[in-house]
């Protein structure tokens, strides 16, 4: 894939609005030169999340979360990096450009291109001939029956294709798109004598769309009576792969971030009266189970994933599929169970839109389906078939690691099976492994010193005269992590446009120079502070080297250190006397101001 030039992410970046695009997840408000809300990444009761629109960055200090406005975009609505960069160029009038090293690449870029315009203006042309046609009244009869409304169909860009053979194909031509890309497209094929033809015909068309909205091919449905096969789905292509495409993923994407939780069930018609009804977190997947592509798309969206596919055999088997798909991800899976083989269209239909959130709220663990499965099917009333439960069940627990839920269900196991649970605990458990825990980056308590090493880099960048002549005085020695001693390093090379070139190759040190660049903005450091401040991390420099002087036994060395340091500590709080002096004056003292925040 061509790489985005490095120009064009910056021209991207500086486009783009951060405080607009926040404003999309938070409700933000003014103070002095940010914008300071509830943070979007964590629950919380008062602001710590802000947004500096001077350097383009977002930092919480509740829970560290912080960056630009891609890494925003990326973690809020789930895209890939090149994804955020391309759709804020698309908002904010940026012209991309990318780097063409290598020829055939550009040229397979640009190709794509004109199959993603093909099927945009195809998908349009369906859409407009539902509406209009008269041959398609009986797709229109068919939707409304099946209770859904003009506007979620609209909404959905669904369509009809004619049932003439060369609609599509004729069309086409005539706006400059050639045989060949309407093959590559999968909207005509090739006739036995040679000629092309349009694929789809006399069928309801659901456009399938990526997650930002791109049509890649169709989904097509049989309207007519022996109209064969019932669904019919376009070819795998250059743009369209089967295994990761889910239905309404575009529509469905910020809805699902923001509660955090996705729901998946089996056809286009349940997506769309799910969404018509409310439910505007969910996607279809279109198949009897979910691949490791689709699971890793809902993966980026939110962190559970609630299946709500039908009730029968082949509905069960495909839900237990999933879990080995999602083997080894930060993903919670969870179950709504169907009932009375009726599928989420049809039981909206029936009965409303309550029945439905009546069903959300019953929703089970993962666990307690597979358990449930077992069971239902199981022969409870010999021993034989006890034991062949139990064979089943041991690999359904023995994962399962320890928790009240997992007792719950070694109960009901006990209880349905008639066995002591005593009994049953050890054939069903050996032993299980403790669950790997995986903190999120950022998460967890700076450490105290650490903290302060963060406030003084925050100080020298936000103080424009003598920030840089400090950021060269700070050695390496002075900090205490290699994260911070990147980013002195990196400040000090980039003094005056901080976020400038930063990538997410080094997430660390893209997140430390968001936070300090952030906390910068909130007040300047005057030159009292730094140069108190300064003095501060030199003494704790020197009482570090002291320890280890202690410790290598130089006590002369130790002694002589020790002497140095006394005046330092002098010289700070004659300095500090300088600074409360000039506080009582009126003048500008923000270093406390910074510090207080940081402690919060
Ligand atoms: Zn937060």
């Amino acid at each position: 894939m061509a790489r985005l030039t490095s120009e064009s992410i910056e021209r991207t970046r500086a486009a783009a609005d951060i405080v607009e695009v926040v404003s999309a997840h938070t409700e933000l408000r003014r103070r002095g030169g940010r914008w300071v809300g509830l943070c979007p990444f964590h629950d919380e009761r008062t602001a710590s999340f802000s947004v500096d629109p001077s350097s383009g960055l977002y930092y919480c200090f509740g829970c560290q979360a912080g960056g630009d406005v891609f890494k925003f975009l990326r973690e809020k609505e789930g895209l890939e990096f090149r994804e955020t960069v391309e759709q804020l160029a698309d908002r904010y009038g940026v012209e991309l450009s990318y780097e063409s090293a290598d020829p055939d690449e550009e040229e397979r870029r640009k190709s794509r291109q004109r199959l993603y315009e093909l099927l945009s203006k195809t998908a349009e042309f369906y859409s407009r001939y539902l509406w209009d046609s008269d041959e398609a009244r009986g797709a229109r009869a068919y939707l409304e029956g099946r209770g859904l409304d003009s506007d979620v169909l609209r909404d959905f860009g669904i369509g009809y294709a004619p049932s003439a053979w060369d609609r599509v194909l004729t069309s086409a031509l005539r706006s400059g798109f050639s045989e060949e890309e309407l093959a590559a497209s999968g909207l005509a094929q090739k006739g036995r004598r040679g000629g092309y033809y349009d694929r789809f015909r006399a069928r309801i068309m659901f456009p399938l769309r990526d997650a930002r909205g791109r049509a890649r091919g169709f989904g097509a449905r049989a309207v007519r009576d022996g109209q064969q096969p019932k669904y019919v789905n376009s070819p795998e292509s250059s743009v369209y792969h089967k295994g990761s495409s889910l239905f309404g993923i575009d529509r469905a994407r910020t809805h699902a971030t923001k509660a955090g939780e996705v729901v998946v069930v089996e056809g286009y018609t349940d997506v769309l009266a799910l969404h018509q009804a409310g439910f505007q977190n969910v996607v279809a997947c279109m198949g009897t189970a979910l691949t490791e592509e689709q699971v890793a798309e809902l993966a980026r969206l939110a962190r559970v994933v609630l299946l709500a596919f039908d009730a029968d055999r082949s509905g069960t088997e495909a839900m237990l599929r999933v879990q080995r798909a999602a083997a080894g991800r930060q993903l919670e899976l969870k179950v709504i169970p169907l009932t009375d083989d009726k599928d989420p269209s049809d039981l909206l239909q029936a009965d409303g839109a309550d029945a439905f959130a009546a069903l959300m709220e019953k929703q089970i663990s993962f666990l307690e389906f597979q358990v449930r499965t077992v069971i239902d099917s199981a022969d409870l009333s010999s021993p034989a078939g006890k034991d062949r439960a139990l064979a089943e069940l041991s690999p359904v627990f023995e994962p399962a690691p320890p928790s009240a839920e997992r007792e719950e269900q070694l109960r009901l196991v006990a209880s349905r099976l008639d066995l002591s649970e005593h009994l049953l605990a050890p054939l069903l458990s050996r032993s299980p492994a403790a669950p790997r825990s995986r903190r999120p980056i950022g998460a967890g308590v700076v450490a105290h010193g650490e903290r302060w090493e963060r406030v003084f880099l925050a100080m020298c960048i936000s103080n424009s005269e003598h920030g840089r002549d400090y950021l060269s005085r700070l050695t390496d020695d002075h900090l205490s992590s290699d994260v911070l001693r990147r980013a002195r390093k990196w400040l000090a090379e980039h003094f005056d446009a901080p976020t400038v070139g930063l990538t997410h190759d080094d997430e660390q040190l893209a997140q430390a120079v968001s936070e300090i660049v952030v906390r910068a903005s909130g007040q300047p450091a005057d030159e009292h502070a730094l140069e108190v401040d300064f003095l501060r991390l030199e003494r704790r420099r020197l009482e570090r080297v002291i320890k280890q002087a202690g410790e290598a036994e130089e006590f002369e060395r130790q002694h002589e250190l020790s002497l140095r340091r006394n005046e330092m500590t002098e010289a700070i709080a004659r300095l500090m006397g300088e600074a409360d002096l000039q506080r009582a004056r009126g003048g500008a003292a923000s270093l406390d101001s910074i510090r207080q925040e940081s402690d919060a």
